[in-house]
């Protein structure tokens, strides 16, 4: 396979010494070596302002804390090929990342990543570049960096050939709509605690009937807004 048609994503951040980080590693660093997928990191103060390579201000209207420029955002933006690769700013005002979404990114030809510092970034860039913004959930990071590992790492795993064919995604949290259920190995006895004795009799139409009705009770009682989703999907 060659770079041009692998999963290539571009992170802008002040921080590029942060990546790859944990994304090097294991499946994911061994996908990169291959060519899998490719990780492109630029440094938003490349873009900064005058000798001291300013990339923030104070607010306007006052407040705590400083923005990040539109001026130069926007150049560090404009400087990255697009491919036609979606644009997203990690943001806690975003749309909460789902697996759904994961599974959108990781099958289009990559993602053009911003990770914000400070208060966050000047709204005029996020309108006049169309910025979509993505969230990992309701909490506040100091930076968005560790927000786009973790939206990279999900969707790499995804693209063919970088987990084993062991492990499927199929099954897993989220896939069906449902959290995924328990699992089980050795010691058959744990503490006093048995493996579930239908998982040692081999009947497999019986297993999956078991894993179900794990999942369900799951779903259930840790996360009645999947389970409402599952019993009634929306109408298309
Ligand atoms: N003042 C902002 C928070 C800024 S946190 C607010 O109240 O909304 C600084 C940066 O961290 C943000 O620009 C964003 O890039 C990143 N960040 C913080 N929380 C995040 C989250 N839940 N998801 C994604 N990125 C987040």
């Amino acid at each position: 396979m060659t770079m041009s048609n692998s999963w290539a994503v571009t992170v802008l951040t002040l921080f590029p010494d942060m990546f790859p980080g944990p994304l090097g590693h294991s499946l994911l660093g061994k996908a990169m070596s291959n060519g899998l997928w490719s990780l492109d990191v630029r440094d938003i103060r490349d873009h900064g302002l005058g000798k001291h390579r300013t990339v923030d201000d104070t607010p306007a209207g006052g407040g705590p804390g400083m923005v990040m420029r539109a001026d130069v955002a926007a150049a560090a933006i404009d400087a990255v090929p697009r491919n036609d690769r979606p644009l997203i700013y990690l943001s806690p005002r975003g749309a909460p990342l789902t697996q759904a979404r994961v599974r959108d990114l990781a099958a289009g030809p990559g993602a053009i990543l911003l990770c914000g510092r400070f208060e966050g970034l000047d709204q005029r860039v996020i309108e006049a570049r169309a910025i979509e913004e993505v969230s990992l959930g309701d909490f506040v990071l100091a930076g968005g960096e560790i927000a786009a590992m973790a939206l990279v790492e999900a969707a790499v795993r995804l693209i063919p050939g970088v987990l084993g064919d062991h492990a499927s995604t199929s099954e897993e949290s989220f896939s069906s709509g449902l959290l995924e259920y328990p699992h089980y190995t050795r010691p058959q006895d744990f503490e006093g605690r048995p493996v579930p004795a239908v998982l040692n009799n081999g009947n497999h139409k019986e297993i999956a009937k078991f894993r179900t009705q794990q999942s369900e009770s799951l779903t259930r009682a840790r996360r009645p807004d999947l389970w409402a989703a599952y019993e009634k999907p929306p109408k298309p």
